[in-house]
């Protein structure tokens, strides 16, 4: 039977398969000073509990949610219920929006839980950006469901692989990784070019 992926390493995974098997594979825990600053500000989402408004709107917090027909699982941060009975992720991030798509599939899978778990559909989700202060609402799209499908299926063929994948190309990305300094794709791509000319 297949591992179960936790659903914020599908985050990594979105982000640069290799970071996801150095992270999850291998069970390197770089930190920079930004994933830092996120944990300590995450506090609030880590802790359990459930309130509800005077608008009926319901907030539980840290919701562990499967889904095993994908094989995987994690916490939700938050999950809301609304007046309408509409169920809605919402997932806390510390820094801004960034352009890569990883946050929207680590919210996407939460929903394909929820769905799961609730026999019922999860159309949007939100996510929190700390340093904008802004709450934006992601719909759960087919491009969005299969993006996230597809991330699953190669987090679960790197693990049945057993293979370290390649070094992206995007080193914009690279920039931003805390795992650089032991992926080191600089120093292997001038490697891989003295190889080739030798
Ligand atoms: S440094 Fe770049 S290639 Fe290496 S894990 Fe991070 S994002 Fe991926």
């Amino acid at each position: 039977m297949n591992q179960y992926v936790p659903i914020n390493y599908l985050n990594h995974l979105a982000y640069c398969p290799r970071r996801f098997w150095y992270m999850f594979v291998c069970g390197e825990l770089a930190i920079n000073a930004p994933m830092l600053e996120g944990s300590l500000q995450h506090k609030r989402a880590d802790t359990p509990g459930k309130e509800t408004d005077d608008n009926g709107r319901t907030v539980n917090r840290r919701i562990w949610v499967w889904n095993d027909d994908l094989n995987i699982a994690g916490f939700a941060d938050f999950v809301e219920e609304n007046g309408n009975g509409d169920i809605i992720p919402v997932e806390y991030k510390h820094g801004r929006r960034a352009q890569w798509d990883n946050d929207q599939i680590q919210l996407c899978a939460q929903a394909l839980c929820l769905e799961k778990m609730l026999g019922r559909p999860i159309t949007t989700g939100e996510i929190f950006y700390r340093k904008t202060r802004r709450r934006l609402t992601i719909p759960f799209d087919q491009t969005l469901r299969t993006a996230t499908q597809e991330a699953i299926t190669a987090a679960h063929t790197i693990m049945a692989n057993n293979t370290i994948p390649a070094a992206i190309a995007e080193r914009k990305k690279c920039k931003h990784c805390s795992i650089q300094p032991i992926c080191l794709p600089d120093e292997l791509g001038k490697l891989h070019k003295g190889v080739a000319h030798a």
